[in-house]
């Protein structure tokens, strides 16, 4: 018997009704912000990842999907969400378009991950992205679309933790700080801590092999290396999230390894675990654009793991709205209640009632059980009686009433809430 593939997920009706509502929220906080939705493809040229994520991070060098396809092109699956946005935006010419271009996505990408709880190797994103624009009011703008996302679910015991990495100007100085730091306890460093202390040191703040952690504690913060413009883009953000009252933590381990990433970096936590299990996290990428092959041009956005976002709702008991579910159920007896079922239903259908028919070579026993399984409200009985008579008779599973309808009259009784059943 085939199985899905390790690290990937089937989504059973009963749970679809959180993915409805994740999706459902996602979309329209993102549309009150005036963000509109972007949708790329789930392959790119992998160079495109190579680039826009970075050679010597996990995801390029351990987790991509890559592969070659029967035209001998280089593609990968869609292992994040930014880089294909930025090729989007360059592609089409979006500079043209009025500063910041607000984008959302809601994609599906692919890490060749440890499989464990929150973390699959095809899972799904919410992602907001805004161009062109280096207000520091932007970084917050994305952090609030994050935030009211999560809100607007019920998630509670939420917390932002916020830092900023400064820029060009700044950035070396604080890199020699490190450097230094480091060196004098390089010999109790990790191998891969004893790499990026020569490669890159910023990368060493990620590092989460126990050992390191007493080192990383211990070192220099990057919002005491910020040059005055960087620490006034910094305090604006602040400003503005406090003008809105989230509660946010200045956390100055909070890094991106990458140089192209500026400023402001944060990530959303929820209240009981740490940093392996952010519900989301972002920051501003004012070098991506060029690192792709593009001209200069400034950005700030973030990425929500829907699937986390999910696990969240269930631990804190939060049920997603109903699905819509069946309302009516046609008990039929033989193929002339069967054909009546057919139009009957098609009439319900064009109403926008859910309904459905009992199938061949069930008894009416079975199909009133399955009626009541579906949670229909009613059930619509066509038996020799109700042909001769040409009527139906409408059963209310929910009320326990019944009565004989004229065809046409049921379809109203049915699809007119509020009318139509009278006790008898
Ligand atoms: P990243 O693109 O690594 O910054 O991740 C952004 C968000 O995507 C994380 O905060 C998670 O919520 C989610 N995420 C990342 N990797 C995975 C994964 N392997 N499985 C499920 N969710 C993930």
């Amino acid at each position: 018997m085939f199985r899905s593939p390790r690290g990937t997920q089937d989504v059973l009706p009963e749970d679809s009704a959180y993915w409805r509502f994740v999706e459902a929220q996602a979309r329209r906080q993102a549309e009150l912000f005036g963000y509109g939705e972007l949708r790329t493809p789930t392959i790119e040229d992998t160079a495109l990842f190579l680039r826009g994520v970075g050679e010597g991070t996990d995801i390029v060098d351990k987790e991509i999907y890559s592969f070659k396809d029967k035209g001998d092109n280089d593609l990968a699956l869609r292992a994040e969400g930014t880089a294909p946005v930025m090729r989007a935006y360059l592609q089409h010419g979006m500079q043209q378009r009025p500063i910041p271009v607000r984008l959302y996505s809601l994609i599906n990408a692919f890490r060749y991950d440890r499989p464990q709880a929150g973390r699959y190797r095809e899972f799904h994103q919410f992602n907001c992205e805004a161009i062109g624009d280096v207000d520091p009011l932007i970084d917050a703008e994305i952090i609030l679309v994050l935030w009211e996302f999560l809100l607007s679910l019920g998630l509670q015991n939420l917390s932002v933790q916020l830092n900023s990495i400064g820029d060009q100007t700044c950035r070396p100085a604080y890199k020699q700080a490190l450097q230094e730091y480091f060196s004098q306890h390089s010999d109790k460093l990790c191998p891969d801590c004893q790499r990026r202390l020569e490669t890159n040191p910023l990368r060493l703040l990620d590092c989460k092999v126990p050992s390191c952690q007493p080192f990383i504690a211990g070192a220099p913060n990057t919002i005491d290396y910020l040059s005055p413009e960087c620490a006034e883009h910094f305090e604006r953000v602040q400003d503005y999230l406090k003008l809105r009252d989230v509660p946010y933590t200045i956390n100055p381990r909070l890094v991106r390894g990458l140089d192209y990433y500026t400023h402001t970096v944060f990530e959303v936590w929820p209240a009981t675990v740490g940093a392996q299990s952010a519900l989301g996290g972002g920051g501003r990428y004012d070098g991506l654009a060029e690192q792709i092959g593009g001209p200069s041009t400034p950005g700030v956005g973030f990425a929500t793991g829907l699937e986390r976002v999910i696990l969240n709702l269930k631990e804190q008991g939060i049920e997603p709205p109903a699905s819509p579910a069946v309302v009516a159920y046609c008990v039929v007896m033989n193929e002339a209640g069967r054909q009546e079922a057919v139009k009957l239903t098609a009439e319900l259908r064009a109403r926008g009632v859910p309904c459905t028919i009992g199938t061949r070579g069930r008894s009416v026993r079975a199909q009133m059980r399955q009626a009541n399984s579906l949670a229909a409200q009613f059930a619509v009985i066509i038996g020799d009686d109700e042909i001769t008579a040409g009527t139906v008779t409408l059963r209310d599973l929910l009320g326990a009433t019944e009565q004989k309808l004229p065809f046409a009259n049921a379809v109203d009784a049915i699809a007119t809430p509020g009318t139509g059943m009278i006790n008898e």
